[in-house]
């Protein structure tokens, strides 16, 4: 079984401080795995961890098959090409078209003046292709719409859409469905599962709702002041573990 993500001991600190410590984590290169904890528990920081946004100060990461340990800049922006992120706030340009915001998630690689070339004036193949992942997303007629007119679901979709664009061989999602409600919430995540597992993605995602993870992701991480405190499959896992992981975190606040 070959591994998209390879953590042994990572740690992050932030002046100072310790996010995240003693890290032990690998994710299969066709495995969906939801990390969930109360918030500052450290899930952003692993996110950043997995796609060599943030360096760990300690032990080994391999990301794709390729240590990131001491890796030049120019070959961590390669790595980072190949790993889609979706942010909480899905860093979408709300004045440009749907379109524009899609294609701009293949602009790693080509220089800024071949960037803009790309997302403005597009050769007719990439518009084809954008318009094919849109209608996987559930959202072809938005093509040429302006991405703020459109709800938080489908914003959502944008986002994901771009992320796709991007042929990623991994997807990371950062509280992705935090901004619209329950219903909206489950359609995105079964999206995000289904497209995964259709194009063999490892996804990584975190989330605040703990009944969309169990019910969607076959393996739970449950992260807690800065660490990994379970990783077990969604089967194993009872109600038990969950208010632990949250009460724990009162109990040591009420402490502090
Ligand atoms: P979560 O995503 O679970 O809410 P984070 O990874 O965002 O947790 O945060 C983990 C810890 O690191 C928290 O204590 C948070 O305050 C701290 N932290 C996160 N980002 C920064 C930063 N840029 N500078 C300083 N501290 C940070």
């Amino acid at each position: 079984m070959s591994h998209a993500f390879e953590l042994k001991q990572a740690a992050v600190s932030y002046n100072g401080t310790a996010a995240v410590h003693g890290i032990d984590l690998t994710i299969a290169t066709d495995e969906a795995v939801a990390v969930v904890g109360p918030s500052g528990a450290g899930k952003t920081t692993l996110l950043r961890l997995l796609n060599g946004t943030v360096r760990s100060t300690g032990g080994h990461i391999a990301v794709l098959g390729r240590s990131l340990r001491e890796m030049p800049p120019r070959e961590l922006r390669g790595v980072r090409a190949r790993i889609g992120f979706i942010h909480q706030d899905l860093s979408l340009v709300p004045n440009l078209r749907v379109i524009q915001n899609v294609l701009s998630g293949r602009v790693g690689d080509q220089g800024f003046f071949g960037s803009l070339r790309h997302v403005f004036f597009p050769p007719r193949d990439a518009v084809h292709e954008v318009h094919r992942i849109l209608e996987r997303v559930g959202i072809p007629e938005k093509l040429y719409e302006r991405t703020d007119t459109l709800s938080g679901g489908q914003r959502q979709r944008v986002a994901i859409a771009r992320a796709l664009y991007q042929e990623p061989e991994a997807l990371l999602a950062d509280e992705p469905v935090s901004s619209v409600d329950p219903a909206r919430a489950r359609d995105t995540v079964a999206l995000l599962t289904d497209v995964c597992r259709e194009r063999g993605l490892a996804l990584c995602m975190s989330l605040h709702n703990l009944d969309l993870a169990r019910e969607f992701f076959p393996r739970l991480i449950g992260m807690r002041s800065g660490q990994i405190r379970f990783d077990q499959p969604t089967a194993k896992l009872t109600d038990g573990d969950f208010e632990a992981l949250y009460n724990l975190e009162r109990d040591e606040m009420l402490k502090a």
